[in-house]
């Protein structure tokens, strides 16, 4: 039985994934982690630290913030625990501390744990060398209006791909355009992010050529989506060396190790 710390327990994802474990047969969650002071009573273990509930072996899954990450990554190398992590938004430091873990624990990060979003990138990379290379590349992200970080991780994971694609520098990607820009530059990749409503998470890559395009998109309707990645990612950790992996590690694995359900279910 693999034992799950779950960090940020009270959010949105944190409830998602407690739903997805609830249906699993190899996991439970042995803790649960917020800075939410209302915990529920009778609902198990609750703590506002992350390093007070968690033993050596077990899995951290952290969907809580930025700080969440860098507090969850410390504690797993303190404690020998290993990581799968959600947080967006991180900035250079916080995804060195992760990186810096991973040296010592299993770290696994992702921007997006949805499988669809894992086959949209290996179909962008597929498009992108099958297209122009002067073809433009545009990417709009849709969420709701409760995210806090703009544009989505995955935005940039995306814009990562079409940067390391075309060898194109960091100064490429166009966050947004107002006013009087003028012509598009050949080498722009255009980001922007729409926010409203309860959207889960919505993510357009176009490429464009003269009067023709492309467009590759994945909605994600449910954060189940998110969930079920997330634990297959956990039990892919559970037995890993130290090291920092990332969801295609994951999807190269038996499939078995990846979905063990109830077989009640
Ligand atoms: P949310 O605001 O609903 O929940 C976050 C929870 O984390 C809150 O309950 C908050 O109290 C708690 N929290 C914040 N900082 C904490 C800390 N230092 N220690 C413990 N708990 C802390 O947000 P959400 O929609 O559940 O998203 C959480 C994070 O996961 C965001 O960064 C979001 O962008 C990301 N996310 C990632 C994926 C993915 O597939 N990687 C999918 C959806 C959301």
């Amino acid at each position: 039985m693999i034992r799950l710390v779950l960090v940020g327990a009270a959010g949105r994802m944190g409830r998602a994934v407690e739903a997805a474990a609830a249906g699993a047969s190899d996991l439970a969650i042995s803790a649960r982690v917020d800075l939410s002071a209302n915990f529920p009573a009778d609902a198990g273990v609750w703590s506002e630290s992350v390093a007070s509930v968690l033993g050596r072996g077990d899995v951290v899954v952290d969907f809580s913030s930025p700080r969440g990450a860098r507090e969850a990554a410390a504690a797993c190398v303190e404690k020998g625990a290993a990581l799968v992590s959600g947080s967006t938004g991180l900035t250079g430091e916080d995804a060195a501390a992760l990186q810096a873990a991973a040296l010592r624990v299993a770290v696994l990060r992702a921007s997006n744990f949805s499988l669809g979003v894992a086959a949209l990138r290996v179909a962008l990379r597929s498009a992108l060398a099958a297209v122009p290379s002067d073809w433009d590349v545009e990417i709009v992200e849709r969420h709701h209006r409760m995210k806090k970080d703009s544009p989505s991780g995955t935005a940039l994971a995306l814009a990562a791909d079409v940067r390391l694609a075309r060898s194109l520098p960091e100064s490429a990607l166009r966050h947004g355009r107002q006013g009087s820009v003028g012509q598009r530059p050949a080498g722009e990749v255009g980001v922007h992010a729409v926010r409203g409503g309860t959207w889960v998470g919505d993510h357009q890559v176009l490429l464009a050529g003269d009067g023709e395009w492309l467009e590759l998109r994945h909605v994600a309707q449910d954060r189940a989506a998110f969930a079920n990645g997330a634990l297959a990612a956990a039990r892919f950790v559970a037995t890993a060396g130290p090291g920092a992996y990332t969801l295609e590690d994951v999807l190269r694995a038996p499939a078995a190790a990846r979905s063990a359900r109830n077989p009640a279910r």
